[in-house]
Parts: structure tokens; sequence; C-alpha cells
């Protein structure tokens, strides 16, 4: 099967900007950025899209979630707030077949997004 992007970086094939890695996630700069900070905090594991989770996925979604609030406070956008966000699907915008979470912040954020 082939890679996608994020396995690519993961496997260092392809250079990205990394701000954390542990076992179980990355956090990159996006490439495209939509505001001042914009993370992607991505599994290792590959799951295509959010259709494809499993119960046993729960805990890592966990991580990813945990991984967000420490990024906002070491960034110092807790208070000032952030958009956590995960795209499914063509209607949902994504992209990359591999989940990520997008972190978005450092400006005002609008809603409903477009
Ligand atoms: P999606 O549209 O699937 O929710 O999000 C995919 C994100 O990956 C987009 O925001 C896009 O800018 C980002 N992206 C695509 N290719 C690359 C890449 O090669 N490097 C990095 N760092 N981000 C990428």
């Amino acid at each position: 099967m082939n890679k996608t992007i994020f396995e690519k970086i993961i496997l260092r094939e392809i250079p990205a900007t990394i701000h954390h890695e542990d076992d179980d996630l990355i956090i990159i700069d996006d490439i495209n950025p939509v505001a001042p900070i914009h993370l992607l905090i991505i599994p290792k594991k590959k799951i295509e899209t959010l259709n494809d989770l499993n119960a046993e996925d729960t805990e890592l979604i966990g991580k990813m979630f945990q991984a967000a609030k420490k990024m906002a406070i070491k960034l110092g956008i807790d208070k000032s707030g952030y958009r956590t966000i995960f795209n499914c699907n063509e209607d949902g915008g994504q992209t990359v077949y591999h989940i990520h979470l997008h972190f978005i912040g450092g400006r005002s954020l609008g809603w409903p997004p477009g």
C-alpha cells in the first residue's frame, strides 16, 4: 500500500518541523498554515479516517487531545483559545487519509467554518 505523506514524515523520508515525538504521536507544523499556529497531531498508527476507529484506539485519541492541551500551554494560547479539528472524508475536507488532529490558534477564529 502506498505510504501517505504523514507516514513518510514519520519515517523521515521527507522533512517537517517537528514539535514533539513519542512512541504514539508526532506533532508537526502544517505546511500550509491557516493561522499563526497550525500544528498537526498525528498518530504513528495509520488509521485512514475517523470511520476506521476501533475501540482499541480510544486511548490513542485521548492522547492526541492531551497533546493538544500541552501544546496550548507550551505555546501560551491555552487562555486565549484555539481550535482542534478532525476532517473526515470529502465533505469534511480530508485530503490526507491518515487521521490527524489540526491544532489551530494565534488569532481569533471565525465560526461557522466554510
Ligand atoms: P486534511 O485536509 O486531510 O484535513 O489536512 C491535511 C493537512 O496536511 C493540510 O492542512 C495540509 O496543508 C497538510 N500537508 C499536506 N502535505 C503536507 C506536507 O508535506 N507536510 C506538512 N507538514 N503538512 C502537509
